[in-house]
């Protein structure tokens, strides 16, 4: 099997008037087709650096990148954005929001229309398709955003620390929740997140970041024995504490 999206030697820099901040180091990796991997690392050690350039918003410095053997030289519909803020518009009902992707890109055909109804219907929105935003609760504006990035059929999902903005237990179950939305529908997904325990309970492989400059310090491969492997269920397995320890020892590694 080929990978899907393919790093070789990235780096990047960002000049200001200041001078100029080194961000990513020779990064490398490649993902492969319906893997779910995260990507944790100090704050500020360029985690969302890396993300903007596979999504297409800036470019490295040096290095090369390719989604689907194509080099990736701009931004591509191919790949889906999910940030910490849902941007659902109030002005706009979750519908209305669900298809603004497909609107934008000139893409709202019945069978688009067809697909949005779908899709929220299979994830429990379609009483709410005709409410505004503010009437659904923080896990259910998470899944319309989810559903608006899905309906594009994107190759690849980048999620932006997608739960940061919610309070702690009801990050607990929404992330179980759009994790496994994410598992069925097989998408390959690269998650950045500051939080150990999302990383371990939603991902295959962890990819520890050093300080800034990011390079690689070690890719952790994450495998639970589970009958029923979902996030909450990993967080009650014995294993979750060493992947946990394992990869809070390598982030802290120069301390
Ligand atoms: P992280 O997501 O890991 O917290 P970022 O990728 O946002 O880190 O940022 C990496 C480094 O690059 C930080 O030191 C940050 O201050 C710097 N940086 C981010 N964006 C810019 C920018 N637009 N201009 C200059 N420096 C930036």
């Amino acid at each position: 099997m080929e990978p899907i999206l393919k790093l070789s030697n990235v780096s990047y820099s960002y000049h200001t008037p200041d001078g100029e901040t080194k961000a990513l180091a020779d990064i490398s990796f490649t993902l492969m087709p319906g893997e779910f991997t995260a990507v944790v690392g100090p704050s500020g050690c360029g985690k969302s650096t890396l993300l903007s350039l596979i999504a297409g918003l800036m470019q490295p410095e040096a290095g090369n990148m390719s989604l689907g053997g194509i080099p990736l030289t701009e931004n591509s519909s191919k790949i889906g954005y999910m940030l910490q803020h849902d941007h659902l518009f109030e002005w706009r009902t979750v519908y209305r929001n669900v298809i603004l992707g497909a609107e934008i890109r000139g893409k709202v055909t019945p069978q688009i229309r067809a697909r949005a109804e779908q899709l929220l219907e299979q994830y429990g929105l379609e009483r709410f398709a005709r409410s505004r935003p503010s009437e659904l609760s923080g896990g259910m504006r998470q899944r319309a955003a989810l559903i608006r990035t899905l309906l594009l059929d994107p190759e690849l999902l980048l999620l932006d620390e997608p739960f940061s903005a919610l309070d702690y237990q009801t990050r607990l179950t929404v992330s179980d929740d759009i994790g496994q939305i994410i598992r069925r529908s097989g998408k390959t997904a690269l998650l950045v997140t500051h939080d150990l325990s999302e990383a371990v309970s939603l991902s295959d492989r962890v990819i520890v970041l050093s300080k800034r400059p990011a390079s690689i310090v070690r890719i952790v491969p994450v495998r639970f024995s589970l009958e029923k492997d979902t996030p909450l269920n990993r967080r009650n397995a014995p294993e979750f504490k060493t992947y946990f320890n394992e990869i809070w020892k390598e982030l802290n590694h120069d301390e």
